[in-house]
This record gives structure tokens, sequence and C-alpha cells, in this order.
């Protein structure tokens, strides 16, 4: 079970943004991975106070988590964290909202200070979209998928460097893959850290390049990726999957690839979160004697029994036929809303058939309305 949001953070449900701030960063100051290293439990709750302050930093996620906790998140960016670089890419983006990160103001620095020189440039991410079919959706599904990009070359193991030769320390920066730029200025002497110009910030150059990358270490690839769908994902949530995205530049860390959900428009449900909504259109007589009929479901047909005297408009609450639940708790139901089906083309016999009916008097709307009208009806339904 997930932990309560505000429990992670140890503050009140009241409390406001610049308490929650203060307290994450206590947090997240002690739980630093570069304070914990090859400690799990530390990264767990890094990971955990990052998605907690995600939340409760953003006034509309908070109250939607107020109101309907974590089921009221799952609109797909507040699934957790699943690696720390999302949390430094994450809150390195927010920057003009704090004026500046708060990793930032913390640690002087996000991701990309985190990188050693002679590593090589980490490759960017992709994003890919697929479409899902409800039925997909509601069973879960593994998809294949074809994903364009850089691969790392083969001709010099991703090096850049020509075989026999191996990169040189850059003269200019000295290795480091960083220069010292000295501004002065009416407030004193500046020091500014800017990465090296000459090897591009990765402390080495490349005399003899590689011919088949002309010295990038990667080349334009294609790979076959597997992702497995939980069942009761739905548009905009997104998996992603580390290292599948673009080759790093020199045996830089591949970038990671996000898949991002799509749902199909159903030909004849439409979905309400975990619910499904269909409309049955039945025939005068069918509502006035009542009949079962096979519903199709997205597991197939299923029977439902309508009683005589259904009025049109009633809807009908089928049991666990809808969508699972992200979280794992159950499925949803298969809401049925039943129409009365109104002819437009009849042959005279069955007009003249129609007209005799109507000259019953019991056919005919009543005086007397009843208690509950349509959207009374509605309403009891859904309660
Ligand atoms: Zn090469
Ligand atoms: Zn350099």
């Amino acid at each position: 079970m997930k932990r309560d949001y505000y429990e992670v953070l140890g503050v009140g449900k009241n409390a406001p943004a610049d308490e929650i701030k203060k307290a994450y960063r206590k947090l997240a100051m002690q739980y630093h991975p570069d304070r914990n290293p090859g400690n799990p439990e530390a990264e767990e709750r890094f990971k955990e106070s990052a998605e907690a302050y995600e939340v409760l930093s953003n006034e509309d996620k908070r109250r939607r988590y107020d109101q309907f906790g974590h089921d009221g998140l799952r609109g797909g960016d507040s699934q957790g964290f699943s690696d720390i670089n999302d949390i430094f890419s994450r809150f390195g983006d927010v920057g003009g909202a704090f004026g500046g990160s708060i990793f930032d103001e913390v640690f002087g620095g996000g991701r990309q200070s985190r990188r050693r020189p002679g590593s090589g440039t980490p490759g960017s991410d992709l994003k890919l979209q697929v479409t899902l079919t409800l039925e997909e959706i509601a069973t879960g599904v593994e998809k294949t998928l074809k994903v364009k990009r850089t691969v790392p070359c083969e001709t010099c193991s991703g090096k850049g460097a020509k075989k026999g030769s191996t990169p040189a320390t850059c003269s200019v920066c000295k290795g480091t893959g960083e220069l010292r730029q000295v501004s002065r200025s009416l407030f004193g002497q500046f020091v500014n850290v800017v990465a090296c110009t000459n090897c591009g910030g990765e402390g080495t150059v490349i005399r003899d390049p590689c011919a088949t990358c002309g010295g990038d270490g990667r080349v334009p690839g294609e790979r076959t990726v597997k992702v497995k769908i939980p069942a009761g994902a739905g548009d905009g949530n997104y998996i992603p999957l580390q290292g599948q995205g673009n080759a790093g530049r020199r045996g830089g860390q591949a970038g990671d690839l996000i898949v991002y959900i799509k749902e199909e428009e159903h030909a004849h449900f439409v979905r309400d979160n975990e619910n499904v909504l269909y409309d049955l259109f039945l025939s005068y007589p069918d509502l006035v004697l009542g009949t079962e009929v096979d519903v199709p479901t997205l597991g197939g047909k299923a029977m439902l029994k309508v009683p005589a005297g259904t009025p049109s408009g009633q809807m009908f609450r089928m049991r666990d036929k809808g969508i699972p639940r992200l979280n794992g708790s159950g499925r949803g139901d298969q809401i049925v809303r039943i129409s009365v089906f109104v002819p437009t083309s009849l042959s005279s016999k069955e007009r003249d058939a129609i007209r005799e009916l109507h000259a019953f008097s019991g056919v005919q709307p009543k005086e007397e309305r009843p208690k509950k009208g349509f959207f009374g009806k509605v309403f009891d339904a859904f309660s």
C-alpha cells in the first residue's frame, strides 16, 4: 500500500506551500543518493518523498489528492519515479516556479553536474505512442515496438576512436571537461564554470575518428522493444523504459524510451474511468413485458435481465464487467442505459397494429407522475 503523502513529508493536511517545500528539502538532503551510496532503503525514501512533493507542491494535483486520494492522480504523470534521474530532471524543469530548481538550491546543480568527464554524453530520451483498444486495456497487453533510435557503433564499440587508437586527454581543459571563466564587475570577481568548448565537456578529444560513425560513437539504427502494459491503463499514462532511448555519444549512457498510452475510441462502449457505458435499445413491448438480452461486454456477451415495466432511460449496473483498476483493487462495472427503440419505417400492417394499441387508455401517460422522474432514477443508479 502507498503511504499517505502528508505522512511521507511529515506535515499536516493544511500545511502551506513553503512548509511542504521545507519538509521535502530536509528529506531530500537526508536521503540523497550521494549521501547514502548503496543504500536501497534511502533510495526508496528519496523517491517516495519526491513523489509526495511532486503532488503536494502542485495546487491542482494536491486538490485532487485531497479529494480522491491516490486514485485521484491516475492521470499518468504521478505514477512515482522509477529512476533517480527522473527526479533530477523533473525538478530541474520547474525552474521558474521556484526561481531556480530545488536541486540547484540544495545541491548546486541537477543532472548535468552529475556527469563525469570521460564518460561520453548521455543520449536523449525518445517518446512513442501506442494506441490500445478498450479490450486490450481491460486485459493488459504486451506490445512489440519497432523503435528507430541511434545505437552504439559496432566498429569502434561506441568509443568513436578508430580501431587501435585511443582518445587523447583534451589539452585545453586538461581532461576536466570544464573551463573556468573569470569576470569582473562592480560587485567583485565571478568565476563561471562552463563546459570545455574544445572537447564539449568530455575531457578527451579524438584525433583518429572511427570511419563508420565519424567519431560520434553511434549510428542510426532500429531496435525491437517489448513493453508490458498493465490492465486499466489509460490515455496519458506512460511507461518509461530505461536505457531504450537514443544511444549516448561516445559511450555515454543511453536515454530512456517513454511509451505513452493512447486509447482508441470504441464502436460501442464509452469508458468512464474504470466503468464502461453501453447504450441498449429495446422495443416498447420488451420494456413493457420484460425480457432477457445478451449484452456485449469487454469480456464477451453477458445476460442482462430487464424487468417488466422498465422505463426508457433506466440504467443497469453489470457488476465487475468494467475495467480493472490500475492499483489492483478489483474492477469497475458496465453501466447499461436503456433507450426505447423507435422505428422509422413500418409496413402498413405494423402501422395499423400500433394505431390499434394507441386506442387503449392503458398505454397513455398518466396524470399522476411517478415519485421520481428520469433524473431521480439516474442518480439512484449511481448512488
Ligand atoms: Zn564508430
Ligand atoms: Zn576539454
